[in-house]
C-alpha cells in the first residue's frame, strides 16, 4: 500500500520554514525512530508532528469531515491512521522523547508558534 503521510506537505513545510528562521534545527523524518517523525530535536529529545487534520482524524471541522463516497472506506481508513498515530507516540515517549502535535487547522493562527517555542524551551 501506498505510503499515506506525505512528506513535505506544506503545513509541515510552514513550521519547518519558520523554525529554521528563529535558528532551530533539527532532523526530518529519522528513519529509526517509531513513524519517522517530522521534525526531530535530537539535543532536547523533543519531536514535533505535523498532522494534516483530515488524515489523521482530528476534531475539527475538516477533520470530521468524510468524502461523499466509500464512506466506509474513508472513516477505517482514517481510523486506522489515529490508532497507529497513537501508538507511534505512546512508542516514542515511552523511549524518552517528548512529542508535540500541530494541527493543520492550527497553522493559520499564531498561536501555533507560540505553543511550539514554549515546548522546545521547556
Ligand atoms: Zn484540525
Amino acid at each position: 500500500m501506498a505510503r499515506i503521510k506525505s512528506k513535505d506537505t506544506k503545513p509541515e513545510l510552514a513550521v519547518r520554514s519558520t523554525l529554521h528562521r528563529l535558528g532551530y534545527r533539527f532532523r526530518l523524518h529519522v528513519k529509526g525512530l517509531p513513524g519517522s517523525p517530522d521534525l526531530v530535536f535530537p539535543g532536547r529529545k523533543k519531536i514535533i508532528l505535523v498532522h494534516g487534520c483530515f488524515w489523521h482524524g482530528h476534531a475539527c471541522s475538516r477533520g470530521r469531515s468524510v468524502p461523499k463516497s466509500n464512506v466506509d472506506f474513508w472513516v477505517t481508513k482514517i481510523q486506522g491512521n489515529r490508532r497507529r498515530d497513537l501508538r507511534t507516540i505512546r512508542k516514542l515517549r515511552l523511549a524518552g522523547w517528548s512529542v508535540l502535535i500541530v494541527w493543520e487547522c492550527k497553522i493559520k493562527k499564531d498561536d501555533w508558534l507560540t505553543r511550539v517555542l514554549k515546548f522546545l524551551g521547556e
